[in-house]
């Protein structure tokens, strides 16, 4: 019997290949689903990442608003390994204490007395799934969404997903689906009537490039949801969990859901999802409605717990606020030619450009050492992890003019 050389997996994961090596086998074996990589990361602490080559990278992009706490967290990483290896995994037949904990945690996260109950699934994708069938047990099938909407890719969450590029190809989905423009309640009152099963809205566009609405619109839409009897679907998967500086953006502008949904944030990059729903729609999924196999995983759950203990020891809810405001203040210092303005909340920032060089400047500020996207040709999001600091921030904004000469 051979062994297996538990020394030489873990060399895989780290620096046993040349980054051509790996970007090979990776175009010839993963789905041409996300384009080439443009870097093979092997190691994370804090803030920062390092290639493979051993180039380090400022990560303002916490993934994908995911690793709030950073890179290999200490309190996050004890949780996961203390639970991984006293209990990793049970079937949803039975209950866990970690499970337990956070649906508790996360259920106060919502206001009011009317009872909320959460649904545990391992992506944002799929706490909007379960959302989507939430609606569907109201007896109504229309749901009203908005234009430049993203929710997910699974037929339920690419069904209220807006962009024709991502939704065509797959046509028909489930419906029936309205989209108005987002942020116009007056456009939501026109479209609403008593058979529509619900309003989904994201608190701001995330994937749209941090479109923030008038301050008043969820409200608004809670308004004419209540006057619909229309559930009011709120898609956090992007703002919750303290990305924007508070948990929920909806519950701190003092608006009530029907569902919430969140993840990204939320396990720090251990996957996790949760559907929280409140009043008579947190029993509309009855017994043998809906499942998982993993949702509700006790080291996903731990984690949360974990990421959700250290945002309120370490206030990071207030340093989501200040470094944003820090960061938007810093950038219109600039007053650069090719910068028209910033626009988001908290540690979910958009840098609005002139020009439709978005994608060169992020290409550049990576060669320069700073990870960023580009969600639309002239828009670039920062979504740094929560822990980050005034000179990390005030390093990227130094960079960005020549980043932005080298890119237009
Ligand atoms: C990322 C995102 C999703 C999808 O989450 P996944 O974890 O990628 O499935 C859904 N809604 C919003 C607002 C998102 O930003």
């Amino acid at each position: 019997m051979s062994t297996i050389d538990t020394q030489e997996l873990s060399r895989v994961g780290g620096n046993g290949r040349s980054s051509a090596d790996v970007l090979e086998i990776y175009s010839a074996n993963l789905m041409p689903t996300f384009g080439m990589p443009k870097r093979v990361f092997v190691r994370g602490e804090g803030c920062y990442v390092w290639d493979v080559e051993g180039r380090k990278h400022l990560d303002l992009l916490s993934g994908l608003a995911v690793n709030a706490l950073g890179h290999a967290h200490p309190t996050v990483l004890a949780a996961i390994t203390s639970q991984l290896s006293t209990l990793g995994h049970v079937s949803n037949f039975f209950a866990t204490p970690a499970q337990v904990a956070l649906a508790e945690r996360l259920t106060g996260l919502i206001p009011g007395d009317a009872e909320t109950r959460v649904f545990f699934a391992n992506s944002g994708t799929e706490a909007n799934e379960a959302a989507f069938k939430i609606t569907r047990r109201t007896g109504r099938t229309k749901i009203i969404s908005t234009e430049g909407a993203f929710h997910g890719r699974s037929t339920g969450a690419l069904a209220v997903t807006h962009s024709p590029k991502y939704r065509e190809p797959f046509e028909p989905l489930p419906g029936e689906v309205i989209f108005v423009p987002y942020g116009d309640a007056d456009a939501l009152a026109a479209a609403i009537d008593d058979t529509v099963a619900a309003v989904v809205l994201e608190p701001i566009q995330g994937e749209n490039g941090v479109v923030v609405p008038p301050p008043d619109y969820l409200a608004q839409a809670r308004a004419l949801c209540d006057q619909a009897g229309s559930l009011l679907w709120i898609d956090e998967v992007q703002t919750g969990m303290g990305r924007t500086g508070s948990w929920l953006v909806h519950t701190d502008q003092g608006v009530r859901a029907d569902i919430v949904t969140v993840a990204k944030g939320l396990g720090n990059g251990f996957p996790i999802g949760a559907c929280l729903a409140t009043g008579p729609a947190a029993t509309l999924l009855g017994p043998g409605s809906h499942g998982s196999t993993f949702g509700g995983n006790p080291v996903a759950a731990i984690a949360g717990l974990a990421v959700m203990a250290v945002i309120e020891r370490d206030g990071l809810l207030a340093n989501a606020t200040a470094m944003g405001e820090h960061l938007a203040a810093a950038i219109q210092d600039l007053d650069h030619p090719l910068i028209t303005g910033t626009r988001g909340r908290g540690l979910l920032q958009a840098i609005l450009l002139a020009e439709p060089a978005a994608q060169q400047a992020a290409d550049a500020a990576l060669e320069a050492g700073f990870v960023i996207n580009a969600p639309r040709p002239d828009v670039l999001r920062l979504a740094p992890p929560l822990i980050i600091t005034a000179d990390q921030l005030d390093t990227f904004v130094a960079a960005l003019p020549a980043i932005l000469e080298a890119a237009s």
